[in-house]
């Protein structure tokens, strides 16, 4: 799952998960600030600069991007811990990131999630999470993104959530039965 920051992805993820047990998300790493409410392990596994970029050495991701100040990247263990366990990761990247993704994974199936642009703003604004900078970096990082849009299997406009939520269930379910193939190095 991609698309650009305020698309609603993390909330379309919440409402289709539980229709899927056999779909779980891929616990991605970030260099970034743990935010209220966020867990090291659960939402992202919080690390210092150094300790990201030892692994990225030592060839432990899948992929790895900057994005606006911190660096975020797919463990290649978190995929192999959660087909080992029977289960189809599901990640949610920024747009680089699920385009190598696309390359790299056999049968890796992208989704690109979108609003409007004032949408998006508003929703950035509301968060309030990250300082007035930083919301504008992401919002302009957001409008170029937007124009990627074509580079991606399918396409969900998040304008209605529960309307999105069906039809990217319909594109899970479709896929869900025809496993990915992670390439190696
Ligand atoms: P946030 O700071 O809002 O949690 O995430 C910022 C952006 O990074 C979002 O677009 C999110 O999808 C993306 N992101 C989260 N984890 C990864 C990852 O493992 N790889 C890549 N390429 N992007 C990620």
């Amino acid at each position: 799952m991609t698309g650009p920051s305020g698309a609603g992805k993390g909330t379309l993820i919440e409402l289709v998960l539980p229709r899927f047990p056999e779909l779980a998300p891929a616990v991605s790493a970030t260099t970034r600030e743990q935010r209220p409410g966020e867990e090291d392990g659960v939402h992202y596994w919080f690390l210092d600069r150094d300790e990201f970029d030892r692994r990225v050495d030592a060839g432990e991701f899948l992929e790895y991007v900057d994005f606006v100040g911190n660096r975020y990247g797919t463990l290649r263990s978190e995929i192999d811990r959660l087909r080992e366990s029977g289960k189809a990761p599901l990640l949610e990247l920024e747009t680089e990131g699920a385009k190598r993704v696309k390359r790299r994974v056999e049968g890796a199936v992208t989704v690109f999630v979108t609003a409007p642009v004032d949408e998006l703003e508003r929703r950035l604004r509301d968060r309030a999470t990250e300082s007035s900078g930083v919301i504008d970096d992401r919002l302009s990082v957001a409008r170029k993104q937007l124009d990627e849009v074509t580079d991606f299997d399918y396409v969900v406009e998040n304008d209605d959530r529960t309307r999105a939520a069906e039809a990217l269930a319909a594109i899970v379910a479709e896929h869900l039965g025809s496993p990915a193939t992670m390439a190696r190095p």
